[in-house]
């Protein structure tokens, strides 16, 4: 690495800069190692916000990414509750409205997702979203108190939200604009199956229903009004409808942007010594020949350890196959890979509301999977997208055949 290279910001303390911060340390780099915040506290996991956190299961102070000890002991400079509000890449230069700008060498952009905000003209300010520390313990506080929730989105925090509510004993009711639930990652087939789940321990589904108006009936009730005419009277109001990539500063500041921060195989923006890793980032996956934007934990640490590696001069490559889960009531999900409509699922093992494994192939290649409480297969079935290999269906069906006899 240059010997001019004296500090690199990392800008944004979620998952994807702590893991570059991480890294590093780990490999051996000196110099300053400035990670900044614009929320407070210490870095956290946000996985559990939608989950355990709402369940009294775990407390914030489990859910921490870096402890203070640590970040004494590998010499990061973490600065806290600090909103960055220019990037001047020429001067080389992040700039804040109260504090004094800062040059960087290398400057990481790891500035993630927020929660998209409902598109209703007359919105009431306390509709809760779900994204931050304060957001959950938010709705947590709120829950205790509720007695018939209304979450506007069925995607995985929506229904992540509705499990945590059942399970606390509140009645729910679940609006999706779409025909079918999780619409962006599974098929209908699978999100019939997910919506069985939730019928079952009583959340109150209803598809194709639009928002379009959001009534105060009093201090603690709302009236919310469908597009088909029909209303929901409740006493708590949650949205999930999806993240938008916080790509504002990063676009004023003349890098290219298209659907999220557009990094070559590097990691690399289209601004000189400016990198950018998370959430954030419009990246090409070899596997999928196309480029796609992730919102995953371990894409967000994966490409948080790959930035910092590319910025201490390392060639690196991306090879971690899209990788989610989520876990509602006593089941946990796993859904790996990209899964295109035209791929043919393929069930393997059981297959009920207790259980099922389902992979799709495309082209006689694994593509994704899908599991409900088969978790363990999954790190076989990753190996397998990344082999490409070919594969037969009628092979692939034959439970006598072990997924790792494919590879
Ligand atoms: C409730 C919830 C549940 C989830 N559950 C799962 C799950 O079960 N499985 C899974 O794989 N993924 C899950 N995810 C997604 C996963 O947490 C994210 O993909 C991951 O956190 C992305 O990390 P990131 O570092 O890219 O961005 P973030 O975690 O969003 O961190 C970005 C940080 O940058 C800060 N920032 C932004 N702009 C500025 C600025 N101008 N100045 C200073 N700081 C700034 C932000 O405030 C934030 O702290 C969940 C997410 C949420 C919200």
């Amino acid at each position: 690495m240059e010997t001019t290279v004296k500090r690199i910001i990392i800008l944004g303390a979620g998952t994807a800069g702590v893991s570059a911060a991480k890294k590093l340390h780990s490999l051996g780099y000196e110099n300053e190692i400035v990670l900044i915040s614009d929320e407070q506290g210490l870095p956290y996991d946000r996985p559990p916000l939608s989950k355990e956190l709402l369940l009294g299961k775990m407390s914030p102070g489990d859910i921490t990414q870096i402890s203070n000890a640590d970040i004494l002991r590998m010499k990061i400079q973490y600065l806290t509750d600090r909103h960055v509000q220019s990037i001047n890449t020429i001067n080389q230069e992040i700039s804040f409205s109260a504090h004094a700008p800062m040059h960087y060498d290398r400057l990481i952009i790891a500035t993630g997702s927020r929660a998209r905000k409902l598109d209703i003209a007359s919105q009431p300010n306390d509709i809760y979203y779900l994204r931050t520390i304060e957001d959950s313990e938010r709705i947590t506080t709120k829950l205790k108190s509720s007695r018939h929730i209304a979450i506007i989105g069925g995607g995985w925090i929506g229904l992540e939200l509705a499990a945590a509510a059942r399970t606390l004993g509140v009645k729910v009711t679940l609006l999706e604009a779409a025909p079918q639930l999780c619409g962006r990652s599974v098929n209908n087939d699978i999100a019939t199956r997910i919506q069985e789940i939730h019928q079952s321990e009583g959340v109150y589904i209803r598809l194709e229903s639009s928002v379009e108006n959001i009534e105060r009936v009093d201090d603690n009730s709302w009236k919310l009004h469908l597009d088909n005419g029909k209303k929901v009277h409740c006493d708590m109001v949650v949205a999930g409808i999806g993240t938008l990539p916080n790509t504002a500063l990063a676009k004023a500041s003349g890098i290219d942007v298209d659907n999220g921060i557009v990094v070559d195989p590097d990691f690399k923006t289209s601004a000189p010594h400016v990198y950018a890793a998370g959430d954030v980032t419009n990246f090409y996956h070899c596997s999928y020949r196309r480029s796609i934007r992730l919102e995953s934990y371990v894409n967000a640490q994966t490409q948080g350890d790959l930035a910092a590696r590319a910025c201490m001069g390392e060639s690196v490559k991306y090879t971690e196959i899209p990788w989610f889960w989520s876990d509602q009531y006593e089941h946990n999900f796993q859904i790996l890979g990209q899964v295109t409509g035209d791929a043919e699922g393929i069930d393997r093992g059981p297959n009920s509301d207790k259980g099922f494994l389902t992979l799709y192939l495309n082209d006689d290649r694994v593509v994704g999977a899908i599991a409900l409480n088969q978790g363990r297969e999954i790190r076989h079935i990753k190996k397998l997208i990344q082999s490409e290999k070919n594969v037969s269906a009628v092979k692939l069906r034959d439970l006598s055949l072990t997924l790792n006899s494919f590879l």
